[in-house]
């Protein structure tokens, strides 16, 4: 897809100085070294995650390395109402008072199966978690995004979100949707707002999920989290400010 980040990206280390950012999935993969990143390039992190445990290392991890203190927000996306969202509304504007970045990474892989026998129930959990939740953690802090000078959102796409594949069944449905998304968001704050909004496929990462997907392969052959992460700065500082609608590709 779009290749819109220099190779050899090199991010200042304070490129992200200032700026407030929410990055959904932060306890594990890619989401865990993302937040880890961007407070290490100044941002003050809110780690967003369903696993309290989880959220709590990283948020030592950060707290450790003498980064700006993130906020954590525990939140299952498969089970969060109106309120749970109003409650994080009302929590990052009383901390924070803006939203300068949100990176909608959180996923789940669901089955492996045709659709012919594709389990209703699991179809319905992958697309509200990966793609619902996304929709509705954007709309309840838009109000946020907008206080701020430079908003960058981050929607997670996948190889799969763009040419269908055998098996993948609702998790490619939903990364199809998550890229629809992107564009029809990116299309409506284009030109009239300071937000933007972009996606990023990860490609093939070390991490929990891809394990799942692909359990007879070696992990050590894929790239580490933290090796990917250079279009995701790119995109939340205030280097890929020009960039709106656009999907890139991490590796
Ligand atoms: P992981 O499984 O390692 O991490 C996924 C994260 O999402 C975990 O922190 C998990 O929380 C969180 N999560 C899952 N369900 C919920 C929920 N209901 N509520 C809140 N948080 C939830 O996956 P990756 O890091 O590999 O994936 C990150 C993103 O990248 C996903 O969107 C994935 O689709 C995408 N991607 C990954 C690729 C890869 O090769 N790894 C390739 C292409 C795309 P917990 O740990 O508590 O379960």
């Amino acid at each position: 897809m779009d290749k819109v980040c220099p190779e050899n990206y090199e991010p200042s280390p304070d490129l992200l100085a200032g700026r407030h950012i929410l990055i959904t999935g932060a306890g594990d993969g890619i989401g865990a070294a993302l937040s880890r990143a961007c407070a290490s390039h100044g941002a003050t992190v809110v780690l967003l995650g369903r696993t309290q445990s989880k959220l709590e290392k990283v948020y030592d991890q950060i707290v450790e390395a003498d980064h700006p203190r993130p906020g954590i927000f525990v939140m299952d996306l498969e089970r969060a109402g109106p309120d749970d969202y109003d409650q994080l509304s009302g929590a990052v504007m009383e901390a924070y008072g803006k939203l300068d970045g949100m990176v909608h990474n959180a996923g789940i892989l669901g089955d492996r199966s045709p659709i012919e026998h594709y389990d209703v129930a699991t179809w319905q959990r992958v697309m509200h978690i990966n793609l619902t939740a996304p929709f509705v953690l954007t709309r309840t802090l838009f109000h946020l995004l907008r206080r701020s000078d430079d908003a960058s959102v981050i929607f997670t796409s996948s190889g799969v979100g763009r040419i269908g594949k055998p098996f993948w069944g609702a998790y490619a449905v939903s990364k199809f949707g998550t890229e629809g998304l992107m564009q029809v968001l990116a299309s409506e704050v284009d030109g009239s707002s300071n937000i933007r909004a972009n996606a990023i496929n990860p490609g093939p990462t070390r991490t929990a999920m891809r394990r799942a997907a692909y359990p007879g392969e070696d992990p050590e052959s894929l790239k580490a989290p933290e090796e990917i992460l250079s279009p995701y700065l790119f995109l939340l500082g205030p280097d890929g400010k020009s960039l709106n609608g656009k999907s890139l590709d991490a590796q």
